[in-house]
């Protein structure tokens, strides 16, 4: 740091947001493979037709994309049922997600959100000066889609809604959600956030788009991240109605989605026949390492999504720590508990291993 200090004024409201830890990558070791399952990323390498799209993609990086996404954006269109002006795209769902809060919430707004979820929810709200109110899980780590009707107040322009939740796993069902929106004024958005839709199984799946169509104020965040395999590209979308939609494109940071990323994931998108097979591979591992935990006698919340979570609460740091020393990432909440991405199959045969350690140590 230089020695200087500027007078520069910033934003008071920068003091109130949190910094948001990224998994660490695993660092390597010379006695064993070490694994990184603390982001929840797809494990598989990309699909070799992304790949070679991508390519050749990257031979026009000279040039600016196109900045109306339109063929990705007529490609989500089609593949959802909806028309392209009810799709805002950008730099991953957390890029949308910011704009989300832009668009609906001045200083002092309120934007309610169930706790503990995803880390990035506290930054967009903070970084918009809104303030957000945090309400918490259910005994089963599960939405208390209840008390986040009775916290909203005047005040609340946004309401978000993580199905299924990172990182506690379970996902909400669709008389709850319709039940819970019922609730709300017509006048707040309230998001989905489905990050995961892809790994939850048949029987616990709701149909967001059927709510979305029924109700004016709602909207539905999906990401090419995770099922699709391209976190490094940054590439998501909101499904809204009209205005939303298009006071979210107006938000967008200009060229935000590169051309690769458009590329990438038009590519996926016709490719994911392929990469379902991976989808459910993970799936089949996810049930093999929940039963696993089971018979150890862990009690974990029933994940639909690509991770488990292990309630430790005050011990979440010394496993992650027993993890470490196995050459496995993980991601710890301190004193609350550890999200364990579901990986390669060495990796969750591992973490097995860690979990039985653990318990009798
Ligand atoms: C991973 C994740 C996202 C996706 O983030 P990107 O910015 O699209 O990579 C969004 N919401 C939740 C809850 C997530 O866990």
């Amino acid at each position: 740091m230089s020695d200087t200090q500027p007078d520069v004024r910033l934003r008071d409201t920068l003091g109130a947001v949190p910094a948001y830890k990224a998994g660490k990558p695993a660092p390597p070791r010379e006695d064993l493979v070490t694994y990184k399952i603390s982001s929840n990323e797809n494990p598989y390498p990309p699909l070799p037709s992304v790949l070679k799209t991508v390519q050749d993609a990257a031979g026009r990086m000279n040039r600016y994309p196109d900045m109306s996404v339109r063929e990705l954006t007529e490609a989500l269109a089609a593949r959802w049922g909806v028309t392209p002006d009810e799709i805002a795209t950008g730099t991953g769902s957390v890029g949308v997600l910011g704009s989300l809060v832009q668009i609906t919430c001045n200083p002092g707004d309120e934007m309610v959100y169930a706790w503990r979820s995803f880390e990035a929810y506290p930054i967009v709200a903070a970084l918009a000066g809104a303030k957000p109110v945090q309400v918490p899980l259910d005994s089963q780590a599960r939405h208390n889609l209840n008390a986040m009707a009775d916290a909203i107040t005047d005040r609340t322009r946004l309401v978000i809604v993580c199905t299924p939740n990172n990182p506690t796993g379970p996902s909400v069902t669709e008389d709850e959600l319709r039940g819970f929106l019922a609730k709300v004024p017509s006048d707040v958005l309230v998001v989905i956030d489905e990050a995961y839709l892809e790994f939850v199984e048949p029987d616990h799946q709701i149909d967001a788009l059927a709510i979305y169509r029924d109700h004016p104020n709602v909207c539905v965040l999906r990401t090419f991240s995770k099922a699709y395999g391209l976190a490094g590209l940054r590439v998501g979308y909101c499904i809204a109605h009209e205005p939303v939609a298009e006071a979210l494109r107006k938000a967008a940071v200009p060229f935000g989605v590169s051309d690769v990323a458009q590329q990438a994931a038009l590519a996926s998108l016709e490719a994911y026949d392929e990469l379902q097979e991976r989808v459910d591979a993970l799936m089949t591992e996810r049930a093999r390492v929940a039963q696993a935990l089971a018979e150890q006698g862990w009690k974990i919340p029933d994940s639909q999504a690509n991770f488990v979570w292990l309630p430790l609460g005050d011990d979440a740091m010394a496993f992650a720590a027993a993890a470490d020393q196995a050459g496995l990432v993980v991601r710890p909440f301190d004193g609350d508990g550890v999200r364990c991405s579901i990986g390669e199959t060495e990796a969750n045969d591992r973490l097995i291993e860690v979990c039985e350690e653990f318990l009798n140590r």
